[in-house]
């Protein structure tokens, strides 16, 4: 099974969800792009 892909809102690259988003212990999520910088917290996932 491959990993949900995450595109980031600023520069538009394409992600797998494994490699941008980090799960606090809070239950926050913390979105950081690879490819320019971009920083979101809590942001709402679709999950189911
Ligand atoms: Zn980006």
């Amino acid at each position: 099974m491959s990993l949900p892909i995450v595109r980031c809102p600023q520069c538009h690259k394409e992600a797998e969800i494994d490699a941008v988003l980090t799960a606090q212990s809070n239950q926050n999520v913390i979105f950081n792009c690879p490819g320019c910088g971009y920083e979101a917290r809590n942001i709402e996932t679709s999950k189911g």
